[in-house]
């Protein structure tokens, strides 16, 4: 008898033991299958994780169908992994893994490249090649079953060349991007030193090269290598829209890429998972998700400004692509190359003590003319009678690229914006006395940090200026859309942010017009800010840099250092002398000095010790453990259950008590964080989850390394 073990997907029932099921004769289930099966009275869906030799109980049931698309045999022992790295059960890790629930099998139907020279063909490469001469695109099963040929042939031609594949969307825009003729040294250096690691073993790569310097171009380049050597590549970006470029790039050096995202209909997205799946895509460019494309054969791991918050999940299995892609470039024996002009501070902290291999790219590709960068102070506006948002300086810059027919970027960071309080008179804000980040407002005059709990009241009146202007920080990127508009009647104005209705494709439509635009405004959040190389741009604008370092979340000024070195960086591209304005109420904040000079070990050393007072990451991880129920009673009673379990497992408890956002569509909330210095903690908090008692009342998660603390 054969006997499977299967774990029940999470969305039927959250078991944590893979349950035994017996395979009837003549079904084929390995390890990776993904099957129907009995579970009490009702059928669910699992996933066969391994044959035991004897089923655990005597009596088991059938597995009742096998469906036909399998997960790849290795991501069982990966959501295994998982579930310890994320803080979830192994079936809720498979459940981010599984492939698309579309219909069909692959569509991809081969034609003749009219391009390629073919070179000297086999007799049987030749009858293919005659064959589709005369006949219209055919799938590479139909081909061979009409000549009565193996699938080998014709997956030679296609790796010749020879057969392209016919693309069912329009190929992307046209962006007219530079070819690049020579490298740059830096280039060079960086392309030279991951070669070497190419047959050596599995390596792992931070490539900190400033906005500008061709960062794309040292991926394009080890890619090659990589396929040459007859493996796969896998890039990922923080968002399909806003990397046109880079994907275009990638498209213009290779032939039948593959993109793979959630923002695709749900029958594109199965026929993209099906293709990799069957080895017919060597390139897989995708966002977060595609880190678990099932590919086979992987050789090289892009991750592309890898400190972009987008890699984390903050939906349940909470788990960051960067750790996915680094589990699988270790299975796999693949470079993983991670490249930002920002690293975030664990890569780089990772970077410097050696486990990870630092490669430089200090030098832009075009440095025609230095950048002339400026802040502006926004108390010194309100003191002489400027209210609005757009500084005088700003609105000058506008009005005078505009003139010159040039664009301009503005950038607004609201997203991830906890509610806090700001003198506008004097740039004061409340600050915790024990953790240096802003408090968060609670509604009802009340102020708290909600990393240790210190709480305060606002006054009415400025603790430090005596003025009365201390207000609610908080815009909008459609407020400032309008206020453009009137200001600047005729001009054209884009607004790009998370916001904006449409698509993918759509958003990439709307700034690929920007982009062919004369002159005009493009304004957005941070998103904005990496990527893009739009060679008009002479001007960029923060209109309130002080956004991001008001959220009440110690990666504030890390992530304002971020936000203006990409938005600085903007403007270099071109041709064209570039200017840079900041807005804020904190003209010397350490994350904008250091970010306008250009230094990021500056702001790396000046961070560090910051983080490394708090006790905060990456000297120590973090887990945050959300609790919410509709019923405050209900709610407080599993948060005292919980506090038991930790005094017992004596964790270092940060912080308990209300997130600042208390109530969410109808539930209370509680959040918990505790703080882990080393050894094994992925495993400690797995057992604690193990230990928590789940009732129909109480939702918990469990987010190990959270960015989110809303
Ligand atoms: P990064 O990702 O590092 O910010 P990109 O890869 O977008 O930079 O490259 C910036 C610009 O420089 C692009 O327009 C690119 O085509 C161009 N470029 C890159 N490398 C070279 C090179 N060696 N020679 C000329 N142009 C280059
Ligand atoms: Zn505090
Ligand atoms: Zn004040």
């Amino acid at each position: 008898m054969q006997v499977a073990s299967v774990v029940i997907l999470s969305k039927y029932a959250d078991i944590e033991q893979s349950l035994d099921y017996r395979i009837p004769a003549g079904m084929q289930a390995p390890p990776g299958s993904i099957v129907q099966v009995p579970l009490g009275n009702r059928v669910v869906e699992g996933v066969v994780f391994r044959h035991p030799e004897t089923p655990e109980v005597p009596e088991i049931k059938d597995i009742i169908s096998v469906n036909e698309r399998a997960l790849p045999a290795e991501f069982t022992a990966l959501a295994a992994w998982m579930a310890v790295r994320a803080g979830c059960s192994i079936g809720t890790a498979l459940s981010a893994m599984l492939p698309p629930a579309g219909t069909g099998l692959p569509q991809v139907r081969w034609q003749l490249n009219q391009q390629a020279a073919a070179g000297t063909l086999t007799k049987k490469q030749q009858l293919v090649v005659d064959f589709l001469r005369q006949q219209s695109p055919m799938q590479k099963t139909e081909i061979a079953q009409a000549l009565g040929i193996s699938l080998a042939p014709i997956n030679n031609l296609i790796a010749k060349g020879v057969l392209s594949p016919v693309k069912s969307k329009a190929p992307g825009q046209a962006w007219n991007l530079p070819l690049v003729a020579e490298l740059t040294r830096d280039q060079a250096k960086a392309i030279a030193r991951i070669k070497e690691a190419l047959d050596t073993k599995a390596e792992t790569f931070v490539l900190h090269g400033v906005t500008g310097s061709g960062k794309t171009e040292v991926y394009i380049r080890i890619a090659k290598e990589v396929l040459a050597a007859g493996r796969q590549v896998l890039v990922l970006v923080p968002e399909i829209a806003l990397t046109a470029q880079l994907l275009a790039r990638f498209r213009s050096a290779f032939a039948g890429v593959s993109v793979f995202h959630s923002g695709l209909t749900p029958s594109r997205r199965a026929s993209e998972w099906d293709r990799i799946a069957q080895g017919e895509a060597s390139i897989v460019i995708g966002t977060r998700s595609a880190v678990f494309a099932p590919l086979t054969d992987i050789g090289l791991i892009v991750i592309d400004e890898e400190h972009e918050l987008a890699y984390k999940q903050e939906e349940t299995p909470r788990y960051h692509a960067r750790d996915v892609a680094e589990y699988r470039a270790r299975e796999h024996g693949a470079l993983l190359v991670m490249g930002s002009a920002t690293p975030s501070l664990e890569t780089y902290t990772l970077a410097r003590s050696g486990q990870y291999t630092l490669l430089e790219m200090p030098s832009r590709v075009y440095q025609r003319h230095p950048v002339d960068t400026e802040i502006v102070d926004m108390r010194r506006e309100l003191q002489q009678g400027n209210r609005g948002m757009l500084s005088r300086a700003l609105t000058q810059a506008l009005t005078d690229t505009l003139a010159r027919k040039e664009q301009a970027l503005l950038f607004l960071n609201r997203r991830g914006v906890a509610p806090t309080v700001l003198c506008r008179n004097c740039g004061f804000r409340y600050t915790c006395p024990n953790c240096s980040t802003s408090l968060t407002l609670h509604g009802h005059g009340l102020l708290r940090c909600h990393h240790c709990g210190a709480a305060s009241r606002i006054a009415s009146l400025c603790p430090n200026c005596g003025s009365k202007y201390l207000r609610e920080l908080g815009v909008g990127t459609q407020k400032l859309e309008s206020l453009l508009a009137a200001r600047f009647p005729g001009a054209h104005l884009c607004r790009v942010d998370r916001d904006t209705a449409g698509t993918a494709a759509d958003k990439e439509e709307h700034l690929f017009n920007f982009f062919q635009q004369e002159s005009g405004i493009l304004l957005g959040t941070q998103m904005i800010a990496k990527g893009l190389d739009f060679p008009k741009v002479t001007l960029v604008g923060i209109v309130l840099a002080d956004l991001s370092l008001a959220m009440s979340d110690f990666r504030a000024a890390e992530r304002t250092f971020q936000l203006v070195t990409q938005a600085a960086g903007r403007t270099v591209r071109g041709q064209l002398p570039g200017r840079v304005i900041i807005q804020t109420y904190q003209p010397d904040h350490y994350s904008l000095r250091y970010a306008l000079a250009g230094d990021y070990s500056g702001f790396y050393r000046h961070e560090m010790e910051v983080r490394g007072k708090a006790g905060l990451p990456p000297f120590t991880h973090l887990t945050r453990i959300l609790v919410s129920a509709r019923d405050k009673v209900r709610l407080m009673k599993q948060v005292d259950d919980i506090s038991a379990l930790l005094r017992q497992g004596s964790f270092d408890l940060l912080f308990s008590g209300p997130p600042p956002l208390e109530r969410i569509s109808g539930r209370w909330r509680w959040h918990i964080l505790l703080r882990h210095k080393a050894g094994p903690w992925g495993k400690k908090v797995d057992t604690l989850r193990m230990q928590i008692k789940a009732d129909k009342y109480t939702r918990v998660i469990i987010d190990n390394d959270p960015y989110n603390f809303m």
